[in-house]
């Protein structure tokens, strides 16, 4: 059986595992670190490029490069918050008003599309170190996806050519990667990264892994610190040298950048400089950006973003039915969790210090490939047992929402409830399903419509209507709507609206399909002009130094070679780099076999002499 990956697709970075003999072991991305930047990017060239390469690039071609479009998975653009949003991509709604990007040259992507890019290297990656191909994955979401968003995700796997064996929470992941099977322990996960924040309260009880409790906010982030402080920044700047650096196409990518970095540095040192030369020109010429940055200043600009965790801590608690004396440990999760800022909240908030043992950015994917190792049956010695993160329910009259099941309900579930007609003789309802918190159905997320059609005709109200839900492991939500009296019903699996549809998934499959063999050609054809330029450039060598040496048929074969292969690399077509490339091969043979032959003869000549000068030197 095929080995089950566990993919932390995260917002900055992200991180893949393998479970190897119980242990969960992070897979290098290739290129150096253990993590790989969420990051994809297109090139003048019409390369795209993926991870680190594409981040490299980013300053001199910021609006091609996509970053941080976790933010962007299964959302409306109506429901964005654009202000938080520190890109230079343009973000814009598509004809069903998904959120999705635009990049400079005018092309459009969704969401799911660009994470299939980065999931698609994750599992080329993935087979290039196992030496086998890799179908199957558990992809993990931020505990307070909502079923959009946790669609758009399993979308993009599928479109990379991935088979999600399990949707998993978080911080359920970093549980499991943490906590030994046989411990009995309740765990709080703090779980703070670079584009989305999630609190979940987890049992474990012998192996048995049951989520308490779970909120967050999928729209905080460690982003939201570099924004603020790059708005600092900039409004710094304008303040002292009156020059606006947003208006420049470079700049504002260069200040992102240094900004994250300072950031990065506040978490172990009191103060760091910015020092960005040539960022502007000024009436006097050029412009250099020379900052000191203290960590009170910095604290000072994201206090708020972090004491609204506080509140949601203590809602964590409260829905789990514990009190911080129950909590035996608290686990810190995601990038941001090393700012001393928030590790001070988490230990306020819990009255416990929380534990840093292990690595922040690694741990999501560890506990992804355990879960992966559960799924595919190779450890039965633990239980995943995950909750709903939102309530889930219908629209009744007046657009209000009923509840049917409710949020942090343990899954798999089943649950129903009895509806009735709201008018005389009403042969048809419409089911809405909907999810989230609030009261009425426009506050909350529309998952799907669908008619319940052939009611028998009764004065309303008495016709019973009978709507169940259930939510098998992986979350996925199944509506049954059925007429008690007639018995008559219609089952739907919920696609939730919005998003990409069966056909748009399928095409995309396509796509990245096609697209996986053109990046094959395109990868041969470099190393085929690779290996071109080098031959020429050892054919053009040998012609240069051996130009009195050579007949003069052999320099006209060499160089009519020569030519052909320079042709021939210039043009696209591999057979015809490769047939040039095998006539020069046999050219640059034959003239060097002239050549060897004739310093044969020279190197007889040259030792004569030299035995007939010793000899003369001895005779003297
Ligand atoms: P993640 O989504 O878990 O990969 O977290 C990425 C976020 O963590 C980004 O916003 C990073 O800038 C942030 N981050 C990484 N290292 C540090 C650090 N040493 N101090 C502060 N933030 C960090």
């Amino acid at each position: 059986m095929g080995c089950t990956i566990g993919i932390d697709l995260g917002t900055t970075n992200s991180c893949m595992s393998i479970s190897e003999g119980g242990n969960a072991i992070v897979i290098q991305t290739g290129e150096g670190p253990r993590v790989m930047p969420s990051v994809v990017a297109f090139t003048p060239a019409g390369d795209r490029l993926v991870g680190i390469v594409a981040k490299r690039q980013a300053i001199t071609n910021p609006k091609e490069t996509i970053t941080s479009v976790k933010r962007l998975m299964g959302r409306k653009y109506e429901e964005l918050n654009k202000g938080i949003f520190n890109v230079c991509y343009e973000i814009i709604p598509n004809d069903k008003g998904d959120a999705v990007v635009r990049i400079g040259d005018g092309r459009t992507f969704t969401p799911q599309e660009i994470s299939s890019m980065i999931l698609q290297k994750m599992k080329y990656r993935a087979e290039e170190y196992l030496g086998e191909e890799v179908t199957d994955v558990v992809v993990t979401v931020p505990a307070h996806f909502n079923e959009v968003q946790r669609k758009a995700t399993k979308d993009a796997c599928t479109i990379a050519g991935l088979n999600v064996k399990r949707v998993l929470n978080e911080p359920t992941a970093a549980a499991l990667a943490f906590t030994d099977a046989v411990e009995r322990r309740k765990i709080a996960v703090f779980d703070f990264g670079g584009g989305t924040f999630d609190i979940s309260v987890l049992q474990v009880v012998n192996g048995i892994f049951e989520v308490k409790a779970t909120t967050g906010n999928t729209q905080l982030g460690g982003d939201d610190f570099d924004a603020l402080l790059v708005d600092w920044i900039m409004k710094e700047f304008q303040r002292e040298k009156g020059i606006d650096l947003r208006e420049d196409p470079v700049a504002p990518q260069r200040v992102r950048e240094a900004a994250e970095r300072a950031k990065c540095e506040l978490s172990v040192a009191l103060e760091t400089s910015i020092n960005l030369p040539f960022i502007a020109s000024g009436d006097q010429g050029p412009l250099h950006l020379e900052m000191l940055i203290t960590r009170a200043l910095f604290e000072g600009l994201i206090k708020d973003l972090v004491e609204s965790t506080r509140p949601l801590c203590e809602q964590v608690l409260k829905d789990a039915g514990l009190t911080h004396e129950d909590l035996e440990t608290v686990v810190l999760v995601g990038g941001s969790t090393r700012i001393p800022m928030l590790r001070t909240l988490v230990e306020e908030a819990f009255h416990q210090e929380p534990v840093h043992s292990v690595n922040p950015d690694e741990v999501v994917a560890m506990g992804a490939a355990i879960a992966g190792s559960v799924v595919s049956g190779q450890r039965k010695d633990l239980v995943l047992l995950d909750v709903t993160s939102l309530t889930l329910g219908v629209e009744t009259l007046g657009g209000v929402m009923a509840p049917i099941i409710v949020k942090n309900s343990p899954l798999p579930i089943k649950r129903s409830k009895m509806f009735t007609t709201a008018v005389d003789n009403q042969q048809i309802v419409g089911i809405h399903v909907l999810q989230g918190e609030r009261e009425l159905t426009e506050d909350n997320r529309s998952l799907a419509r669908f008619e319940l059609v052939g009611i028998r005709p009764a004065p309303r109200g008495i016709p019973r209507i009978e709507v169940a839900f259930s939510i098998d492991a992986n979350g996925i939500l199944f509506v049954n709507a059925k007429d008690a009296v007639t018995g008559k019903h219609q089952e739907l699996k919920i696609n939730p609206s919005g998003g990409l549809s069966d056909d748009d998934v399928r095409e995309l499959i396509r796509d990245a399909r096609n697209y996986r063999e053109e990046d094959r050609d395109r990868t041969k054809l470099i190393e085929e002009r690779n290996l071109a330029d080098q031959l020429i450039y050892e054919a053009s060598k040998l012609l240069n130094t051996s130009k009195d040496r050579l007949d003069a048929d052999s320099q006209a074969e060499l160089k009519s070679a020569l030519d052909e292969l320079r042709d021939a690399r210039d043009s696209s077509d591999i057979a015809s780099i490769e047939r040039a490339k095998k006539d020069l091969t046999m050219v640059l043979h034959t003239s060097r076999n002239i050549l060897n032959m004739l310093d044969t003869l020279d190197d007889k000549d040259d030792s004569d002499g030299t035995e007939s000068l010793s000899q003369k030197e001895g005779m003297d």
